[in-house]
């Protein structure tokens, strides 16, 4: 949208207050809200803001720190129509000398969508996010880590809190132009799934942070709180977030190529052959937390694996049956704890490198995986993803590509943040310990 007409637009309806929203390291969406009679001034100077403030932004002595406004993320949110009209505008941060700021992962993205079209290509991403819905106390406060349903994958149910919730978050999205493609209850209880559209890169990763909101605030609104945290409950499937990957040149998607075994191109195959060569260092920053590594576990549609396949759902990275401009990659180990600028950003950086290095793949694999035992893993080259967040951080700090396409800070700043995450879950004392110890010895 350019400036004058989306002053324009402000003004005619109403809107009173406009939220100027950015995401820290953590993939957390912060926002500072401004009256709309600033916001001419905010979009030619931007707004400064104490970036030592923000989890992973800046240090202390480099804290002022600027937004600017990405204009063509203009919205209003829904739920304040009816007590005075609030838009948003997602923002790109700036130091004060006017330089795009390396702790930004959304500019981290935008470097490595604008190496993809130096090379005359566009990425496109279509997420899966996954979530459950919990019942909260009398008093609106605790949340319950109890089900809200019995239902299962694709199930019908008599209309509950949850499902009726899950219909507000899809209007909500609507509204607010994202094109929400299914959604469906999960396979656990209490879980869902909603796909919209995929879209460029840079979108796709504004609309996950404007997805976890509308879902948070639909939750929070009907007295539920909804998680994002991958494994909340042991036993049952935990919450993924597959990302659907592909690459066009022009009006092309070159993944796909009809006389290619699988009718699938070369391109396609190097490009996964570079995001698996460095899925170890992706994984920290696809399953950044502790809890994350109690997802990745047999037998709960989850990968453990690395390996690649053109149908089967145990594999790390699976082609759909979809052909022609559908034709794509699934990713399927990021969880929705990740940040998904910095996700987007070391896939398509480790694929788009596949394909320049022509890094070949081991052979897809037609055998269900969790099934196979250990010495065919080995004949056919099939690794495992770290098991742990100290695993993977490890695999990261070994990865100087990886390292690159995140940049120093943000490389620095996640470390740093990562392992005093590792050393405070040390200090604690687990349910599972006091049950299997407590009593025994
Ligand atoms: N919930 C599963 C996961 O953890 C995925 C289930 C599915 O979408 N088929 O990744
Ligand atoms: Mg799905
Ligand atoms: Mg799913
Ligand atoms: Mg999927």
């Amino acid at each position: 949208m350019e400036k004058e007409q989306l002053l324009e637009y402000v003004k005619s309806q109403g809107i009173k207050f406009i939220r100027l929203q950015v995401t820290d390291i953590n993939g957390m969406l912060k926002n500072v809200e401004v009256p709309s009679s600033r916001l001419e001034q905010v979009i030619k100077d931007g707004t400064m803001f104490d970036g030592s403030s923000i989890e992973g932004l800046a240090r202390i002595d480099e804290s002022d720190m600027i937004l600017k406004p990405d204009l063509n993320t203009f919205t209003i949110l829904p739920w304040t129509v009816e007590r005075g009209k609030v838009g948003r505008l997602i923002c790109d941060v700036y130091t004060t000398t006017g330089k795009p700021f390396e702790g930004d992962s959304r500019y981290i993205l935008k470097k490595v969508v604008k190496k993809l079209e130096e090379k005359g290509y566009t990425g496109y991403c279509g997420p899966e996010p996954e979530f459950f819905l919990l019942p909260k106390d009398e008093k609106n406060k605790q949340i319950k880590l109890e089900f809200l349903d019995e239902g299962g994958y694709f199930d019908l149910l008599p209309v509950d809190l949850g499902e009726e919730t899950r219909k507000s978050i899809v209007n909500a999205l609507q509204v607010m132009g994202l094109k929400v493609e299914a959604s469906h209850h999960e396979v656990a209880p209490s879980q869902h799934e909603i796909d919209f559209q995929y879209d460029d890169l840079i979108s796709t990763a504004d609309n996950i942070q404007t997805f976890k909101l509308v879902v948070k605030t639909m939750a929070l609104i009907r007295g539920l709180h909804a998680t994002f945290m991958p494994k909340p409950f042991p036993m049952v499937n935990g919450s993924g977030m597959h990302a659907n990957t592909s690459l066009f040149k022009e009006d092309k998607n070159i993944f796909f190529n009809k006389d290619g075994d699988y009718q699938l191109s070369q391109e396609l195959r190097y490009f996964v052959g570079g995001v698996i060569k460095h899925i170890p260092a992706i994984t920290a920053i696809a399953n950044p937390t502790i809890n994350s590594y109690k997802r990745l576990i047999p037998g709960y549609e989850a990968p453990v694996n690395v390996a690649w396949s053109v149908s089967n759902r145990s594999a790390l990275i699976r082609v759909p049956a979809a052909r022609g401009k559908g034709t794509r990659a699934e990713l399927r180990s990021p969880d929705p704890t990740s940040n998904p600028y910095l996700l987007l950003a070391v896939i398509f950086g480790c694929g788009l490198k596949g394909i320049e290095e022509k890094i070949t793949p081991p052979d897809p694999v037609i055998e269900d995986i969790y099934s196979m035992d250990n010495n065919r893993k080995i004949d056919l080259g099939i690794g495992k993803l770290p098991g742990s967040l100290k695993e993977s951080l490890n695999e990261l700090k070994r990865d100087n590509f990886v390292r690159e396409i995140i940049g120093e800070h943000i490389y620095k700043t996640f470390i740093s943040i990562k392992e005093k995450e590792i050393e405070c879950f040390k200090v604690h004392v687990t349910d599972w310990e006091i049950d299997q110890y407590l009593k025994l010895y």
